[in-house]
């Protein structure tokens, strides 16, 4: 363990900037990561706020930050794939790899998985975090630490674009245009849809997602979603509805814009139990995919980050030194209808 200057949630409501001990040591599968730049995630801005996330609770102080990017400082013993100086991502969870959830490819739903700034696990917004190798993903020298940092949330569109199985030309919709709406947006563009009609009811959110082509941004204070869905399908529907909202009400009319056979892939989380239309759904015969997190998908991500199919950059709102993260996590918790990302960069 060493003492290092972190970003620490004390409790609810309390952030400090402060020494605290955290695991330093290499293990022979694992890299030391100088970390370079970090993404405010809403976990972390909810933690911040409330102390907890369903079952996960803050009960002693924890380090935030789990979307980064920096440079590998050593490695351990049996690493082959990394060396010092490497520019590299780092998804954060690390399952139990024999764990029977593992074993069958779903890592992220292994129940033992250790997930960065989910209590009790520390997060990265500190000045070096050791991580395992198999986790640890080179950056192409195209790709900023910026971008990197934005790899996590862009994975969690990507792990919703493959779980809707689009085929070349398909049509989407997504309901909320939050950062992960935007991101939902993005992976199913670079994944084959046509055109991705994008729904919410903040004009500004719009206004950023709108500035993608083929992503066509619908207010739902005055427009009708279906209107617009049938009008690019001549009426037969969406191919797939991605809910990236987490609101109840966009369950009341979410199926009526899915067309006969189409899919509806869930990603917002509603905080309470909400119903259903199954007669409706079942006389489309929909197909329901559901959402945590991603596995499988930071080689993607990045590769389509390298080769330019995407770009991100434009979703990085502001970026705030270390010293001022606090400042950062209340601009965070503002919620400015302007801000898709906030990014704090350690000090090099
Ligand atoms: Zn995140």
């Amino acid at each position: 363990m060493t003492e290092t200057r972190s970003l620490v949630l004390e409790r609810k409501g309390e952030l400090a900037l402060r020494e605290i001990d955290l695991p330093s040591e290499v293990g022979p599968n694992d890299v030391k990561i100088a970390i370079h730049t970090v993404g405010v995630c809403g976990s972390d801005v909810h933690y911040y706020t409330h102390g907890k996330i369903g079952p996960f609770v803050v009960n002693a102080p924890m380090v935030l930050g789990h979307e980064a990017a920096g440079t590998v400082v050593e490695v351990g013993s049996n690493v082959t794939n990394l060396k010092a100086g490497d520019r590299v991502c780092m998804e954060p969870g690390i399952p139990d790899s024999n764990s029977r959830a593992s074993r069958l490819g779903m890592y992220n739903v292994d129940p033992a998985v250790q997930f960065w700034a989910t209590p009790p696990v520390h997060g990265v917004l500190t000045a070096q975090v050791v991580h395992p190798a198999a986790y640890t993903f080179k950056l192409p020298d195209n790709v900023s630490f910026a971008e990197g940092a934005m790899i996590e949330p862009f994975a969690v569109g990507l792990q919703a674009a493959q779980k809707a199985r689009i085929a070349p030309g398909d049509v989407g919709v997504v309901i909320g245009a939050g950062p992960i709406g935007i991101m939902i947006a993005l992976a199913a563009l670079a994944g084959g849809c046509a055109t991705v009609v994008i729904a919410d009811l903040s004009a500004e959110k719009l206004a950023i997602a709108g500035q993608y082509p083929g992503i066509v941004p619908v207010d739902i204070r005055s427009q009708n979603v279906k209107d617009v869905v049938d009008g690019i399908t001549e009426g037969w529907g969406a191919d797939v509805v991605f809910e990236a909202s987490g609101s109840p009400k966009a369950w009341a009319t979410l199926l009526d814009t899915l067309r006969p056979g189409g899919c509806v892939v869930v990603v917002g989380m509603p905080v309470e139990p909400t119903p259903v239309d199954w007669s409706l759904a079942s006389t489309k015969e929909a197909r329901f995919e559901t959402v945590f997190r991603y596995a499988h998908q930071y080689p993607r991500a990045i590769q389509m980050m390298g080769s330019g199919k995407v770009d991100l950059k434009p979703l990085i709102s502001d970026t705030y030194p270390f010293e001022k993260s606090i400042e950062a996590f209340d601009r965070a918790v503002e919620g400015r209808p302007t801000d898709v990302k906030i990014q704090i960069t350690m000090p090099s």
